[in-house]
């Protein structure tokens, strides 16, 4: 069977050049006779896998000297416990502006451990826009910052960002990460999981200020302890081997391709392509402010749930899968990330304009 074009949210498209040199690979890595799959997490050659896909990471995303990078397990999700069990200080409390679902569930595990204070909100329309920074009362004791970047479930990303003082900002980058250029110096941590612009599941990506780390109680379990993982440098315990391999040859297909601000421009491009055809459309609609508008994440409707329906099946039936969207925001929901071809979204648009003419 052919490959189809892949919507999905996540896990999600990979460039298919590197599962092609992957699967080149399966067999024997090098001359090691084995797979990476087989070779101990303490062996030469996988150290130099681990060195060589940090040493990416830095280079693509010009990570300052003053910042870890770190290959977790656990996903975005254990993040959402693991930053405030190292980084909140004595005072237990950090701000969070409340754009999702995945701000939801970083509230959610925080208060577990301290105080929360939701500076603003979206939810009153769906999760439809960023929340102006206008009135934002940022807390003199809040330990940092907590922002989801990019919405994976409604389809928002932020343009800028809000100015908290001193407080260090923590960004939820699961679904953005190397998709724009983004100034690090900016942030205290950025986290991700690799499931959508990295590589496969299993890995979470953390870039943490050395200095926040300073913070962590030494009580903590060593699991959980960032400096633990820094000390170790991610291998205080059997790191998920295959997907940090994965992810070091997406690392190289983006550099090859010319890096980050390469790839922004066609992803810029690959979004107007569909939100250009979605404003002059008579039968889809934009599910978000167009002001708020997700590179990543495109949502939109007909307005109809049984046409919506009838949209993703036909769809499917065209190669173009996994284009419904998420169960809490319905509609549809089109995930363009870094290696979604720009073909892949021509041919999305062509079949929404036919889908138009036989269903205006
Ligand atoms: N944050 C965002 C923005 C996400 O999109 C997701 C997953 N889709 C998560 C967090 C949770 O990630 P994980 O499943 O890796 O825990």
């Amino acid at each position: 069977m052919a490959r189809v074009y892949n919507f999905s949210a996540g896990p999600a498209v990979l460039p298919e050049s590197v599962l092609k040199k992957a699967a080149g690979e399966m067999l024997e890595y090098r001359d090691s006779g084995m797979s990476v799959m087989e070779m101990s997490h303490r062996s030469p050659l996988f150290m130099d896998i681990m060195n060589e896909t940090e040493e990416l990471l830095v280079r693509l995303m010009n990570i300052p000297a003053d910042y870890q990078v770190l290959f977790l397990q656990g996903g975005a999700s254990l993040q959402f416990a693991m930053i405030p069990m190292n980084i909140m200080t004595a005072n237990k409390t950090f701000d969070i502006i409340h754009t999702g679902a995945w701000t939801k569930n970083a509230i959610k595990e925080g208060e577990k451990l301290g105080k929360v204070n939701v500076l603003a909100s979206s939810e009153d329309r769906m999760y439809a826009y960023i929340p102006s920074f206008e009135n934002l009362k940022f807390n003199s004791n809040a330990d940092y910052l907590h922002i989801c970047y990019n919405n994976t479930i409604y389809g928002t990303k932020y343009n800028t960002l809000p100015d908290p003082g001193n407080t260090p900002i923590v960004a939820d980058m699961s679904s953005c990460i190397l998709s724009e250029d983004y100034d690090v110096s900016k942030y205290g941590i950025i986290f991700a999981g690799a499931q959508k612009n990295i590589g496969p599941a299993g890995v979470t990506i953390v870039i943490i200020k050395k200095d926040l780390m300073k913070r962590a109680d030494k009580n903590l379990p060593s699991m959980l302890n960032f400096n633990v993982h820094a000390e170790n440098r991610s291998l205080f315990n059997t790191p998920p081997t295959y997907a940090i391999y994965m992810s070091k040859l997406v690392f190289e297909w983006l550099r090859d391709m010319g890096g980050v601000k390469e790839i922004e421009k066609i992803n810029r491009h690959k979004a107007a392509l569909l939100y250009d055809y979605i404003d002059n459309s008579k039968l889809f609609k934009g599910n978000v402010d167009k002001e708020f508008r997700s590179l990543m994440n495109v949502t939109f409707s007909t307005g109809s749930k049984e046409l919506d329906a009838l949209f993703v099946k036909d769809a499917e039936k065209k190669s173009l899968t996994n284009l419904a969207g998420h169960k809490t925001a319905g509609g549809m929901r089109a995930s363009i990330y870094n290696a979604m071809p720009v073909e892949g979204v021509q041919h999305l648009v062509e079949f929404m304009k036919k889908f138009e003419v036989e269903h205006a």
